[in-house]
């Protein structure tokens, strides 16, 4: 799958003429061996730790090439701060927000998504996509 996401990345660089770089080819494996919702922050920490000449406005503008090559999602937490995370294909899940410690757990409930879906249809809304997040407080901060 991490093969996939690079070939997927490689096509859309080769495809908007770009050249590929050691950097960038950096910063997407650090992207990639990460699992949780990064902000720019914390990719960019990690990927200086690997190479320090790397600035923090190079992460910036590769993550969003990721997200428009597809292969990252930015989510907002609401907290002001872009996040992003991997998005496998055809794969959805949502998000419970912790307020207190900005902890994020995914979720998947099949009679929400469906129950969304007949919402829209009663608008005689087609959805293209969407996202949900419940913000609250974790059970580690509920202790
Ligand atoms: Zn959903
Ligand atoms: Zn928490
Ligand atoms: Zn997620």
């Amino acid at each position: 799958m991490k093969r996939a996401k690079k070939k997927q990345f490689q096509d859309f660089v080769a495809a908007k003429g770009l050249k590929s770089t050691r950097q960038r080819d950096l910063i997407l494996e650090c992207f990639l061996a990460s699992d949780s919702h990064l902000s720019t922050e914390e990719l960019y920490l990690k990927v200086r730790a690997k190479n320090p000449a790397i600035g923090f406005a190079t992460v910036y503008r590769t993550l969003k090439l990721f997200a428009e090559a597809g292969i990252a999602r930015e989510i907002h937490f609401g907290d002001g701060q872009s996040r992003y995370e991997h998005v496998a294909e055809g794969e959805h899940h949502d998000h419970l927000v912790c307020t207190r410690c900005g902890s994020v757990q995914e979720f998947e409930n099949e009679a929400i998504e469906k129950l969304q879906q007949e919402v829209a249809e009663q608008f005689g809304f087609k959805v293209e996509t969407h996202k949900l997040e419940l913000y609250g407080i974790c059970p580690k901060c509920r202790k």
